[in-house]
């Protein structure tokens, strides 16, 4: 989608750090971590937030779910993680392309 930021790093407009892809989805390490861990994971076709799942592209948001132990594991989380999905504006969601984060590498409290 034009002018999607997440929709660049998927086509290669916008440099990331991959850490998996396949033709479904990426992960990516956000570039602001809130621990020592903090990965996303994006489904490769554009979809707004949470709310825009629907049976046509549960497929994706399902793999993604899918690799996160076997993504975990290459990045060294054995302790544990916290999975996030911020959705809307009182989610505090920022980038209108769903996206799963991956968060850990310390013992995180409620507010990170
Ligand atoms: P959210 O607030 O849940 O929408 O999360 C959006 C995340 O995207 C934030 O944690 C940002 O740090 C991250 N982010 C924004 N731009 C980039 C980028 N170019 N590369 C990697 N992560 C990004």
């Amino acid at each position: 989608m034009k002018d999607c930021i997440f929709c660049k790093i998927v086509a290669g407009e916008i440099p990331s750090k991959k850490v998996y892809e396949d033709d479904k989805i990426l992960a990516f390490h956000d570039i602001n971590p809130v621990a020592p861990v903090h990965v996303l994971f994006v489904p490769k076709m554009h979809m707004g937030s949470l709310n825009d799942i629907d049976p046509s592209n549960i497929d994706y948001v399902s793999h993604i779910l899918e690799k996160i132990p076997e993504l975990v594991k290459t990045l060294g989380l054995s302790n544990g993680y916290r999975v996030v999905i911020n959705t809307g504006a009182d989610g505090r969601q920022s980038v209108d392309h769903l996206h799963i984060h991956i968060i850990g590498g310390r013992k995180l409290s409620w507010s990170f």
